[in-house]
Parts: structure tokens; sequence; C-alpha cells
């Protein structure tokens, strides 16, 4: 699978010359187009779906691609970031049924239990 930059929703992050998607990418896959202002995919065949990408656009401008099988019935994963310190993933399959999940997007402090860090599953049916 890959990501998807929606042109429509970057906004290139404004003068930045490294925006998020860009310094997040671990495989600099990500570059940003001056004259269009707009954040471009280099090669998405070497996208390893990590999605560092996807959770850190400000403006919820880079999709998860599903499958073909999976996404031509209907069904997605959308990202939603709450706050700095929080993304709430949308899930939804090829019946309409959705659960969104609430996931820290910080590194946890050493001494925390790792085991603490799991999704929070908060709803069905949105
Ligand atoms: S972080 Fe989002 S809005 Fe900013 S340049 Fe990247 S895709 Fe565009
Ligand atoms: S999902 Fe990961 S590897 Fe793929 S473009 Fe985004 S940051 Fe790069």
């Amino acid at each position: 699978m890959t990501i998807t930059i929606d042109k429509k929703k970057c906004d290139g992050c404004g003068l930045s010359k490294q925006p998020p998607c860009m310094k997040s990418c671990p495989g600099n896959l990500i570059y940003k187009e001056f004259s269009m202002k707009k954040a471009v995919l280099r090669c998405g065949a070497d996208c390893w779906d990590c999605y560092c990408c996807v959770k850190v656009c400000p403006k919820e401008a880079i999709d998860v691609v599903l499958a073909y099988e999976i996404s031509n019935r209907g069904a997605f994963l959308k990202p939603k970031a709450l706050d700095s310190n929080t993304i709430e993933w949308v899930l939804q399959d090829k019946q309409g049924n959705s659960t969104s999940y609430r996931q820290s997007t910080q590194y946890l402090p050493l001494e925390q239990d790792a085991a603490d860090e799991t999704f929070t599953e908060i709803g069905e049916g949105i």
C-alpha cells in the first residue's frame, strides 16, 4: 500500500521549507514542490506504510491508500489529528461500520511501561 496527498487540502505548510511530512518520512520520499506550494510523493512503490507523514500532517491532507479489494468496497482508514499529542484513526469496513481508535503521537517517558501504549477503542458506528 502507500499514501496519497490531497492537493486541495495540502497548503505546503505555508512558508516552511521542510514541512512535517517531509521531515518525518524515513525514506525521504516526500518533497515540497515550491512552485505549486504542495507536498509531492516521490515514489509510492518505495513507501513502507509507516504512516509517519499521515500522522503529522496538520491539514489531514495525507490519506492511507488501502488495497483495491478493500477500498473499492467503501472501506477506509482515515486519521484525524485531535491535538498535538493525540491522533484518532477512523476505520470503516465495507459494510459501512466504523470504529475509532485514539493513540498518543508522543514518545513515552523511559520509566513508563511500553505495554501501556495501546490503542484505545473509543466507539463504533460513528
Ligand atoms: S504536512 Fe500536510 S499540509 Fe504540510 S506540506 Fe505536508 S501534506 Fe501538505
Ligand atoms: S507512509 Fe512512511 S514511508 Fe510512506 S511516504 Fe509516509 S512517511 Fe514515507
